[in-house]
Protein backbone atom coordinates (compact mmCIF):
# COMPACT_ATOMS: atom_id res chain seq x y z
CA UNK A 1 0.00 0.00 0.00
CA UNK A 2 0.80 3.42 -0.85
CA UNK A 3 2.84 5.42 2.20
CA UNK A 4 0.67 8.38 2.81
CA UNK A 5 3.84 10.68 1.72
CA UNK A 6 3.39 8.81 -1.65
CA UNK A 7 -0.77 10.01 -1.63
CA UNK A 8 0.51 13.37 -1.08
CA UNK A 9 3.13 12.99 -3.89
CA UNK A 10 0.02 11.68 -5.96
CA UNK A 11 -2.13 14.68 -5.38
CA UNK A 12 -4.67 12.14 -3.43
CA UNK A 13 -3.84 14.07 0.22
CA UNK A 14 -3.43 17.73 0.23
CA UNK A 15 -0.17 19.37 1.60
CA UNK A 16 1.38 23.01 2.40
CA UNK A 17 3.82 22.51 -0.86
CA UNK A 18 7.19 24.78 -0.18
CA UNK A 19 9.44 23.16 -2.79
CA UNK A 20 9.33 20.52 -5.64
CA UNK A 21 11.55 18.94 -8.05
CA UNK A 22 11.26 16.11 -10.42
CA UNK A 23 12.17 13.86 -7.36
CA UNK A 24 11.77 15.57 -4.18
CA UNK A 25 9.39 17.19 -2.67
CA UNK A 26 8.91 19.55 0.73
CA UNK A 27 5.71 20.69 2.30
CA UNK A 28 4.65 21.91 5.87
CA UNK A 29 4.50 18.94 9.08
CA UNK A 30 1.12 19.13 9.72
CA UNK A 31 1.95 18.76 13.48
CA UNK A 32 4.90 20.87 13.72
CA UNK A 33 7.69 20.42 16.19
CA UNK A 34 7.68 24.49 15.48
CA UNK A 35 6.43 27.06 13.48
CA UNK A 36 7.92 26.35 10.18
CA UNK A 37 8.79 22.60 10.95
CA UNK A 38 8.92 21.21 6.95
CA UNK A 39 9.36 17.32 5.63
CA UNK A 40 11.68 16.87 2.50
CA UNK A 41 10.82 13.64 0.64
CA UNK A 42 11.98 11.78 -2.23
CA UNK A 43 9.09 11.06 -4.00
CA UNK A 44 10.52 7.14 -4.72
CA UNK A 45 9.18 5.46 -1.70
CA UNK A 46 11.41 3.66 -0.01
CA UNK A 47 11.76 3.23 3.69
CA UNK A 48 15.48 4.07 4.89
CA UNK A 49 18.43 6.10 4.08
CA UNK A 50 20.24 3.49 2.99
CA UNK A 51 17.43 2.11 0.68
CA UNK A 52 17.63 5.60 -1.28
CA UNK A 53 20.05 4.89 -4.57
CA UNK A 54 22.69 7.05 -4.72
CA UNK A 55 21.72 9.73 -7.51
CA UNK A 56 18.42 9.97 -5.63
CA UNK A 57 20.40 10.30 -2.51
CA UNK A 58 22.47 13.10 -4.13
CA UNK A 59 19.40 14.95 -5.45
CA UNK A 60 17.85 14.57 -2.13
CA UNK A 61 20.53 16.84 0.05
CA UNK A 62 20.74 19.13 -3.07
CA UNK A 63 17.07 19.62 -2.60
CA UNK A 64 17.20 19.70 1.18
CA UNK A 65 20.41 22.36 1.41
CA UNK A 66 17.35 24.70 -0.63
CA UNK A 67 14.72 23.62 1.60
CA UNK A 68 16.69 24.51 4.56
CA UNK A 69 18.27 27.82 2.96
CA UNK A 70 14.96 29.09 2.46
CA UNK A 71 13.22 28.28 6.14
CA UNK A 72 16.00 29.55 7.71
CA UNK A 73 15.35 32.86 5.50
CA UNK A 74 11.96 33.15 5.87
CA UNK A 75 12.34 33.39 9.88
CA UNK A 76 15.08 35.95 9.76
CA UNK A 77 17.79 33.45 9.12
CA UNK A 78 17.11 30.96 12.27
CA UNK A 79 18.69 28.23 13.34
CA UNK A 80 17.76 24.70 12.57
CA UNK A 81 18.03 21.06 13.18
CA UNK A 82 17.88 18.52 10.04
CA UNK A 83 16.69 15.33 11.66
CA UNK A 84 16.00 11.77 10.18
CA UNK A 85 14.12 9.10 12.03
CA UNK A 86 15.40 6.27 10.47
CA UNK A 87 13.86 3.47 11.56
CA UNK A 88 10.72 2.35 14.56
CA UNK A 89 13.42 2.73 17.15
CA UNK A 90 14.65 6.19 15.87
CA UNK A 91 11.48 7.63 16.09
CA UNK A 92 9.92 6.64 12.35
CA UNK A 93 6.51 6.59 12.03
CA UNK A 94 5.54 7.16 8.47
CA UNK A 95 7.73 4.46 6.64
CA UNK A 96 9.18 6.54 3.21
CA UNK A 97 12.11 8.51 4.55
CA UNK A 98 12.00 12.02 5.03
CA UNK A 99 13.99 14.67 6.58
CA UNK A 100 13.30 17.10 9.34
CA UNK A 101 13.28 20.99 8.91
CA UNK A 102 12.95 22.48 12.35
CA UNK A 103 13.54 26.01 12.87
CA UNK A 104 15.17 26.10 16.20
CA UNK A 105 15.52 29.62 18.69
CA UNK A 106 16.88 30.76 21.78
CA UNK A 107 15.44 28.15 24.46
CA UNK A 108 14.56 25.53 22.03
CA UNK A 109 14.85 21.90 22.95
CA UNK A 110 18.76 20.91 22.55
CA UNK A 111 18.79 17.31 20.90
CA UNK A 112 21.52 15.00 22.42
CA UNK A 113 20.53 15.94 26.15
CA UNK A 114 22.24 12.20 26.78
CA UNK A 115 25.69 11.40 26.53
CA UNK A 116 27.66 8.02 27.48
CA UNK A 117 31.04 6.99 27.70
CA UNK A 118 32.80 4.63 26.31
CA UNK A 119 34.72 2.09 27.91
CA UNK A 120 38.58 1.34 28.09
CA UNK A 121 39.51 0.26 24.45
CA UNK A 122 35.79 0.07 23.44
CA UNK A 123 36.13 3.46 21.17
CA UNK A 124 38.76 1.80 19.07
CA UNK A 125 36.50 -1.75 18.86
CA UNK A 126 33.26 0.15 17.52
CA UNK A 127 35.69 2.09 15.04
CA UNK A 128 36.59 -0.88 13.65
CA UNK A 129 33.80 -2.46 13.67
CA UNK A 130 31.79 0.13 11.63
CA UNK A 131 34.73 0.66 9.44
CA UNK A 132 34.10 -3.31 8.28
CA UNK A 133 30.84 -2.60 6.45
CA UNK A 134 32.56 -0.06 4.05
P1 LIG B 1 8.48 10.61 11.66
O1 LIG B 1 8.17 10.40 13.12
O2 LIG B 1 8.03 9.44 10.82
O3 LIG B 1 9.93 10.97 11.44
O4 LIG B 1 7.68 11.90 11.26
C1 LIG B 1 6.53 11.88 10.46
C2 LIG B 1 6.02 13.30 10.38
O5 LIG B 1 5.05 13.36 9.37
C3 LIG B 1 5.36 13.78 11.68
O6 LIG B 1 6.05 14.92 12.16
C4 LIG B 1 3.93 14.07 11.27
O7 LIG B 1 3.40 15.21 11.89
C5 LIG B 1 4.04 14.24 9.77
N1 LIG B 1 2.85 13.84 9.05
C6 LIG B 1 2.17 12.66 9.18
N2 LIG B 1 1.12 12.62 8.34
C7 LIG B 1 1.13 13.79 7.67
C8 LIG B 1 0.27 14.34 6.65
O8 LIG B 1 -0.69 13.74 6.21
N3 LIG B 1 0.60 15.58 6.18
C9 LIG B 1 1.67 16.27 6.65
N4 LIG B 1 1.90 17.48 6.11
N5 LIG B 1 2.50 15.80 7.60
C10 LIG B 1 2.22 14.56 8.10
Amino acid sequence: MASIFTKIVQGEIPCEKVFETDSELAFLDIMPNEIGHTLVIPKLEVLRLEDLPQSHAISLMCSLQKVAKAVSLAFDGIDYNLILNNGANAGQVVEHIHFHVIPRSEGSPRPFQKHIQYADREMQKIGARIRNYF
